[in-house]
């Protein structure tokens, strides 16, 4: 779906000023604007926001639930064939052939299976599918996402997966007020991605954290994917039973 006026967009305003907070943070931290990408976290939004968003220069779009983002995908590849889908959410193994032929992006990869099942499943004239590890940051018992002890160990067998490209780490720290707080975990998942980095001989120049509330003390550590979705689109209705 194309959309006309794109200056009247009630998306112009919050996608704006999402972008002047990135670089602020990062003029503050001394890095290029252009080093962090902004990923446009579109779950339980509709195609018409995406393309909403699209028409406002946004080309890589975070999505959590894999037939709500298949059905969405579909609808909005005719007019905006260059947008970029980038998949954040849990994801159980049988629902990984959908991500492997529909997206570009896997930030959410916590086990070998998931990983060897979307490297068996990317179609061969695809590119590599781009892959970040998730890191519970915080060892909490309820979060999805590697132990940070068994990251390394993880992310050597990722990276030697076929059709898999392992880029780096993501993580989705526990809320916290302040900046100082809200730095300390993504100082960490930084630390810990230069510590696999140098162990295996890998590059990775992804780090994928930050959201609405605390993607300023990601910038400030270093971030090269900020995921926002309320910020951008508006608060999300309350969470059922979707997967
Ligand atoms: C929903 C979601 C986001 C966006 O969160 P906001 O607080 O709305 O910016 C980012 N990352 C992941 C993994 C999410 O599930």
């Amino acid at each position: 779906m194309s959309l006309a006026s794109p200056l009247a967009s009630p998306l112009a305003h919050p996608l704006s000023a999402v972008r002047q907070r990135i670089a602020q943070a990062a003029a503050a931290a001394g890095r290029d604007p252009h080093s962090v990408t902004l990923l446009a976290v579109s779950k339980t939004f509709p195609a018409e926001d995406i393309a909403r968003a699209a028409a406002l220069g946004q080309t890589a779009f975070g999505e959590n639930y894999v037939q709500e983002a298949v059905d969405k995908i579909a609808a909005l590849r005719p007019d905006w064939p260059a947008l970029q889908w980038h998949f954040i959410g849990p994801l159980q193994s049988n629902k990984t052939r959908d991500v492997a032929e529909h997206f570009d992006w896997v930030h959410s990869i916590d086990r070998l299976k998931l990983a060897q099942r979307l490297s068996d499943q990317r179609p061969a004239e695809l590119d590599p599918l781009q892959v970040c590890i998730q890191v519970n940051v915080d060892s909490e018992t309820t979060k999805s996402g590697v132990r940070p002890e068994d990251a390394s160990a993880l992310a050597a067998a990722v990276a030697a997966l076929p059709n898999l490209r392992l880029r780096g780490l993501m993580c989705i720290p526990a809320p916290r007020e302040g900046l100082d707080a809200q730095r300390a975990p993504f100082a960490r998942l930084r630390a810990l991605r230069d510590a696999i980095a140098a162990e295996h001989g890998l590059t990775l120049d992804t780090l994928s954290m930050g959201m609405s509330a605390d993607l300023e003390a990601a910038v400030l550590e270093g971030a090269t994917i900020v995921r926002v979705g309320s910020a951008i689109f508006g608060a999300r209705p309350a969470l059922g039973a979707k997967a």
